[in-house]
């Protein structure tokens, strides 16, 4: 199958689209002046029903709409397109407006940025102690976008983040350096829209420095749903899939992190058989994926979909929240709902779904876990834990917060019981201070 993608150029060449209003072409055609857009053949002919547009789920993943901008910021760009306004205008508008969306949640970028002899090396990160994640250039982007991306800004016209080979040396050296790092998770993007090869550039380095403390390799992707013939029929997909194999040869765990978010991916005969090859070469595949309104707020959805990832060798992992981050507004869960909906779902599975983790906020002290919401004393509180921590001491230590209906992220709560600050974040504030002059995530973008 050959790839054809399509962005705001050429989108209105969708055949599919002759269902669409006019007025819903030019709100994809607004929105995405500001939001990511690219979609591509396999998406649109296995995955969406179009009979379901626009409530589809999968249309509601990759196609932008007017709701995803706030009004005024529709409103902005619109006037612009409308009176003609020439390229340069309508991208300082969006610019200026990305801004306004919180293009770096809880400072992901610079916070956790790993130094080697006290120089930093951008295109790292290191936030818990046995994990570095890496972010090989070529694999900052994806074979379609998801309208609700955390990473949006990377594709959002302001400039990738550059590697070049001798940042995989790098990874090397802060490997051998740094022991007590078990896993690297090679995430993007999508590191698997990169060839095998250039792939295997960043994977065999790895294998062959004989690392004290590497066991584990993970591959954070969303190419089985977005471009499954990666693994079947792309050129080089047995290339691939051999150098999956000789990672497991080496005696490294490899893992194949597949974000899926919604059963009607997992139906498509493709996506099964690409979960198949990539289950022949011994790696596992674990499963992750946000909690989106529109897309997957009902915990039927979640059963099903944990129900067939089980029974396609699949490993159900976390359930994310989503992050404050661009169309937010519209994709937005309450957390409170959000623990109601993991529950039931839950509490429906067999037990070999029950290794899924969530809902799970990934905010600055670590991996934020929503365990439920009970009383105590009278008081209604939410009962959270770390399922990661900058600090491992932190970890799986019960705390509790007040209970807010509508809080939609880790930040809007406060601690319970009239305290003033949560346990870890006197040392937080103490050992981890905000990087003042470290670069920011859209300073990194544009370097
Ligand atoms: C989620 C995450 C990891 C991996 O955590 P696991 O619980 O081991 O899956 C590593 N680094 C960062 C920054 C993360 O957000
Ligand atoms: S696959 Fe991941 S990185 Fe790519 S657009 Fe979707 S959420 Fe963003």
């Amino acid at each position: 199958m050959r790839y054809r993608a399509y962005s705001r150029s050429n989108f209105r060449s969708i055949p599919q689209l002759a269902r669409l209003t006019e007025e819903q072409k030019n709100d994809i055609e607004i929105v995405s002046q500001v939001l990511p857009f690219k979609v591509n053949n396999f998406v649109i002919e296995n995955l969406i029903n179009w009979d379901d547009v626009p409530d589809d789920p999968i249309f509601s993943l990759t196609f932008p709409r007017r709701e995803m901008l706030l009004p005024h910021h529709y409103d902005e760009i619109s006037r612009l397109v409308r009176q003609g306004a020439d390229r340069k205008q309508i991208r300082q508008a969006a610019n200026r407006i990305r801004m306004e969306l919180n293009p770096n949640p809880d400072g992901q970028m610079e916070y956790n940025v790993p130094e080697l002899d006290g120089q930093p090396i951008p295109g790292m990160q290191h936030k818990y102690e046995q994990t570095v994640l890496f972010f090989p250039s070529r694999g900052q982007t994806c074979h379609a976008y998801c309208t609700f991306c955390f990473r949006w800004p990377q594709f959002a016209g302001m400039r990738e983040l550059r590697f070049t080979s001798h940042r995989v040396e790098a990874l090397v050296e802060y490997l051998t350096r740094h022991p007590e790092v078990n896993d690297v998770l090679i995430t993007g993007g999508d590191p698997l829209v990169m060839s095998a090869g250039k792939i295997g550039a960043v994977i065999e380095p790895l294998i062959n420095a004989d690392l004290p403390g590497l066991r584990r390799i993970r591959i954070g992707t969303k190419s089985l749903t977005y471009w499954p013939y990666r693994f079947l029929s792309d050129d080089d997909s047995s290339e691939l899939l051999e150098l999956f194999g000789r990672v497991v040869r080496s005696g490294l765990h490899l893992a194949v992190m597949a974000h899926f978010n919604h059963p009607n991916e997992l139906s498509s005969p493709v996506v099964r058989k690409a979960i198949a090859r990539i289950r022949q070469t011994k790696a596992t595949v674990r499963t992750q994926a946000p909690l989106v309104r529109h897309i997957n707020d009902s915990p039927a959805v979640w059963r099903r979909m944990w129900n067939e990832q089980v029974n396609l060798g699949c490993i159900p992992y976390y359930m994310f929240v989503a992050r404050d981050t661009g169309a937010h507004h519209y994709f937005s869960v309450p957390l409170a709902r959000a623990w109601k909906i993991f529950r039931e779902a839950y509490s429906n599975v067999s037990g070999l779904g029950r290794t899924v983790r969530g809902p799970s906020m990934s905010a600055d002290p670590g991996k934020v876990h929503i365990v439920g919401v009970t009383e105590v004393k009278g008081e209604k509180v939410f009962v959270l834990r770390l399922l990661q921590g900058r600090n491992p001491e932190w970890v799986d230590r019960p705390f509790f917060a007040e209970y807010d209906e509508w809080a939609t992220w880790f930040s809007e709560l406060r601690p319970a019981f009239g305290r003033e600050r949560f346990f870890f974040e006197d040392e937080l504030e103490r050992e981890y201070p905000h990087r003042a002059g470290m670069p920011t995530f859209v300073d990194l973008a544009k370097e």
